[in-house]
């Protein structure tokens, strides 16, 4: 109760228009590169974590009626060269995190429920570890599990390493990053400018599995682009927007929860914009925030994996 109270009153300033809407100018997009998918790749999503808001609070014009589900996941990618985590979600440390350093004005904005962290589905399914973690950004939400997987490298890009590790409450949970036993592996988009990207990473050298930068959310923010062998398309755009009437429309997230989780706001609506772009120039392509269950949903849940379909 004392949740909702809160989401209305934040929200209701925000609806009094404190901000103006920006001019949404799309940039017209360009077409994606051909992939050469190995029919075997597949990923599955587990869903660490979830809550209700108000669509109010997650994107800006939201309606202050209509709930809102929210997923914490983390995607799970298996190409028959290597295996690793796109986020981490919410992890088996989550509530003693939360509970000593989340601020104590934002818990109410960002309470949690029914935890079940990855290292514990994938244990009960008798699914093996990765060994590397890719953050689409270092924020509590996405980085709380590292250390439930010891063993795995934390991949991200220099400039999220460092915003991680003097980053602080609400957005960044110290703790997360204080492990002697974390294991960074930095890295840079050291790969071709991609459909107006302006540098790449392709992991795997068959343009399946493609890392692009986002910058804006954090100055590191990173988007994984998946291409399954039967032509189907997946770009997951961590918390570039919230919701995907955010692409749609397309609208910045709402105004306050924006100055308080978006390091750069301009440059996320125009990650946004580009988004859009993206997607108009490449019918087919889901763009998959990382928190809208609406979308999760569609795809189902690990144990379940989404595949090409067969031939
Ligand atoms: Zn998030």
């Amino acid at each position: 109760m004392r949740k909702m109270i809160v989401l209305l009153v934040v929200a209701a300033l925000g609806v009094w228009r404190l901000w103006p809407l920006p001019e949404a100018v799309i940039p017209p997009g360009q077409a994606l590169p051909a992939a050469q998918a190995p029919a075997t790749l597949r990923f599955a999503l587990l869903k660490t974590g979830a809550a209700t808001t108000l669509e109010a609070m997650v994107v800006a014009g939201g309606s202050l009626f209509r709930p809102t589900a929210i997923g914490h996941v983390a995607v799970l990618v298996e190409h028959p060269a290597g295996r690793f985590l796109f986020d981490s979600g919410l992890g088996t440390a989550i509530d003693t995190q939360f509970g000593t350093e989340m601020a104590f004005w934002a818990k109410p904005i960002f309470a949690y429920r029914q935890v079940r962290p990855a290292v514990q589905q994938l244990r009960d399914a008798g699914v093996a570890a990765p060994d590397r973690i890719f953050l689409s950004h270092a924020h509590w939400d996405h980085a709380s599990a590292l250390g439930d997987f010891p063993q795995a490298e934390v991949w991200v890009p220099d400039a999220e390493r460092d915003t991680a590790l003097h980053g602080r409450p609400p957005a960044f949970l110290p703790s997360q990053f204080s492990s002697p036993t974390l294991r960074w592996h930095p890295f840079r988009f050291d790969g071709p400018a991609v459909a107006g990207f302006p540098a790449s990473l392709d992991l795997f050298g068959d343009g399946s599995v493609v890392l692009l930068p986002l910058p804006g959310h954090t100055a590191g923010s990173t988007g994984l682009l998946l291409s399954l062998a039967d032509g189907r398309r997946y770009f997951f755009v961590g918390d570039t927007v919230w919701n995907h009437r955010g692409i749609d429309q397309p609208a910045p997230k709402f105004s306050i929860s924006s100055l308080i989780v978006d390091a750069d706001r301009d440059a996320t609506w125009q990650a946004v914009l580009a988004l859009r772009g993206l997607r108009d120039a490449n019918p087919g392509l889901q763009i998959i925030p990382a928190h809208d269950s609406s979308v999760h949903d569609t795809l189902g849940y690990f144990p379940e994996y989404v595949m090409a379909a067969a031939r």
